[in-house]
């Protein structure tokens, strides 16, 4: 579906709001009418133009006899008007000042509520498009996230989505009723006096040509202008990111001159469509003086042959002003509208976003894992290269596999396709017999605890990191989760305890607090299925012991599947894996291994395992 529409179905969610909106506008295309008419009627009756101008008989239908049908309501109203007030008192030099008064009024009244709500619903509009967008991001695969920037989304959802709100809210009112009161005024000035109008209006596509081809061009223009934004937005997210990479290694000017070029870059698009934007109202403005000068030469000789009244001149000249707003903002709203398109196209590519892990139509709840994951011929690429080649592999529940290798074996990845960050290219993985593409992602997920390398904490509490889950944890079971992962210590040496929040990137935690916090989350969890992916890889001696602890007591009772190096978790497990260049190449126990002779042998005679026991240390076979 074309962009457009789709917008439109969003807002016609609210179409009794936009009713009511349209409701006002045509109150406000009438009040302005009736004070145009009013412009008249004061120049000429109470200001007394008409008579002055050597026409005696000249009464208040008189300028206006020879006018069409609106006109001639609008004489019958103003009649009623005048008749009314005359009879509580009021002469025509009170009544039609105050009916042009009441007219004014009736215009803003009306026109500050079709404002409001069509406002209204342009926010309503950009809060659903961000729920949907938001949704859909959530529900990514881990593939989308590889791929895409997030700068550039981060741009999508705020500052596209506000282009959209801006076309929708403001300009479309403006647009609406622009056209509303054009629409009356047209007829209005035709009924008035024809021959001037069309005098007037034979000179106006000349005006609109340009500006039409203007917007056209900027149209193209804002596109790329958005696009750089989110450009800038990337390097913006990394830059925060990375900042201690970048002072440590003096990059400053580097990335100082990275942003400059982005930031050039957008400056001359984005010059190039202010620009046009620019042009848009002096181009008018100009053209629209030349058809005024010869206005005026026309209408002085129509009022010397006495066809036309001054309050007839005033009257048109203030009709034709008040086009010029109605007919500026249905250009400029032209314009938003192109650049609305251009940022829900982007927003939409959010929505629609194929996601390869989408959940089956139909897929089943698993029951608590009870049998055996099986990895059956897997085999897996990112791009064109393979990186697992047919995995068979079969973890019984309760067993503890370590999985090691050279960095780049596709450990990683192999962990991976067990919560379907990822699925197989080709073959499958079962857990308990059933495929896990047949499962539903939360019933499979629920049943995965996942401690990774870098460990994520979200900016809360230290309570909620650990509880990350449904509300209203249960103090005790924070608490014990806590303890089994031994970090209720420092945790309680926190100035407020459970309470103390941890800081954007829980920069205030210490590398070792910051895995022993994920640990607890995933002691909270309590899943059946555990995967550690290099969980203590990075630990400072201090922390190791403490870990050591925190993890077995972790695997306690669950089915692990540990990326490890540290040959004290290796030992510990029931089996080896050995991954290399995505093939498994040896499995068995430690001892085993040894005596094989193979590639663990090598590694481990190259140290390749960390030894975090003091134990182990000492132990003469493993120098
Ligand atoms: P390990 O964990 O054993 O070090 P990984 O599973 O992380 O290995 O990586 C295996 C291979 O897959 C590597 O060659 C790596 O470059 C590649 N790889 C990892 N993640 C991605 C990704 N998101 N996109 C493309 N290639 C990837
Ligand atoms: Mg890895």
């Amino acid at each position: 579906m074309k962009p457009l529409a789709r917008l439109l179905g969003y807002f016609q969610r609210y179409r009794i709001r936009a009713l009511l909106a349209l409701a006002a506008m045509v109150v406000v295309a009438i009040s302005t009418v009736a004070f145009l008419f009013l412009v008249l009627k004061v120049v000429d009756e109470v200001l007394g133009a008409g008579a002055s101008a050597g026409m005696p008989g000249l009464r208040s239908t008189a300028a206006t006899q020879t006018g069409g049908a609106l006109v001639r309501a609008l004489e019958r109203w103003y009649e009623g008007g005048r008749h009314a007030l005359s009879a509580v008192g009021l002469g025509v030099r009170w009544a039609v000042p105050l009916l042009l008064f009441l007219a004014l009024l009736s215009k803003n009244v009306f026109s500050y509520l079709s404002e409001f709500e069509l406002n209204t619903i342009g926010l309503a509009m950009v809060r659903d498009l961000r729920r949907e967008a938001y949704r859909k991001l959530l529900d990514q695969s881990s593939r989308f996230y590889a791929q895409v920037s997030t700068g550039d989304l981060i741009s999508r959802m705020l500052s596209d989505v506000e282009m959209i709100q801006s076309a929708f809210g403001t300009k479309l009112t403006d647009f609406v009723q622009g056209i509303l009161t054009m629409a009356l005024v047209l007829v209005y000035v035709f009924s008035v006096n024809a021959r001037l109008s069309f005098a007037v209006f034979i000179v106006a596509p000349l005006v609109l040509l340009p500006i039409i081809d203007n917007a056209r061009r900027l149209y193209r223009t804002s596109t790329s202008s958005r696009e750089r934004i989110g450009e800038m937005g990337g390097i913006l997210v990394e830059t925060l990111r990375g900042q201690r990479v970048i002072k440590t290694y003096a990059m400053e000017d580097f990335e100082a001159a990275r942003f400059q070029m982005a930031n050039d870059r957008y400056f001359r698009v984005s010059r190039r469509a202010v620009g046009l934007q620019a042009l848009n109202s002096p181009l008018m403005e100009v053209l629209a003086g030349v058809g005024l000068a010869a206005l005026f030469v026309y209408a002085a000789g129509l009022i010397a042959s006495g066809a036309m009244t001054v309050g007839v001149l005033i009257s048109f000249l203030a009709a034709v002003m008040m086009m010029y707003k109605p007919l500026k903002d249905v250009t400029r709203t032209n314009m938003a509208l192109q650049l609305a398109l251009s940022s829900a196209a982007r927003i939409f590519e959010i929505i629609d976003g194929p996601n390869e892990i989408a959940q089956k139509p139909g897929a089943r709840e698993l029951a608590p894992f009870a049998g055996a994951l099986r990895f059956e011929r897997v085999s897996f690429r990112y791009g064109a290269e393979p990186v697992l080649h047919e995995i068979d592999l079969i973890i019984e529940r309760g067993e503890t596999v370590a999985l090691v290798g050279p960095s780049g074996g596709g450990k990683t990845t192999l962990a991976n396709l067990l919560p379907r960050l990822y699925d197989p290219t080709l073959g499958r993985i079962t857990l308990d017999g059933v495929d896990l593409r047949d499962a539903t992602l939360a019933s499979l997920r629920r049943q995965i605890s996942l401690v990774t390398q870098e460990t994520i904490l979200f900016d809360t509490t230290v309570r909620a990191n650990i509880a990350y889950g449904p509300p209203d944890a249960p103090e005790d079971r924070v608490r014990c989760a806590a303890r089994a992962a031994c970090a209720d210590e420092f945790i309680e040496r926190l100035p407020q305890g459970y309470d103390t929040p941890v800081g954007e990137d829980a920069s205030r935690l210490s590398g070792g607090q910051r895995q022993r916090l994920a640990i607890a989350r995933a002691l909270y969890k309590d899943a059946p299925i555990l995967i550690l992916d290099e969980a203590t890889s990075q630990l400072d001696a201090e922390s190791e012991a403490l870990i050591g602890k925190a993890l077995s007591n972790l695997m306690k009772g669950r089915t692990t599947l540990v990326i490890a190096h540290r040959l004290s978790t290796v030992r510990r497990a029931d089996r080896i894996v050995v991954l290399d260049k995505g093939r498994i190449v040896e499995s068995g126990s430690h001892a085993e291994l040894l005596t094989k002779n193979g590639l663990y042998r090598r590694l481990h005679d190259m140290q390749f395992f960390a030894q975090s026991e003091p134990s182990s240390r000492a132990e003469p076979a493993l120098r």
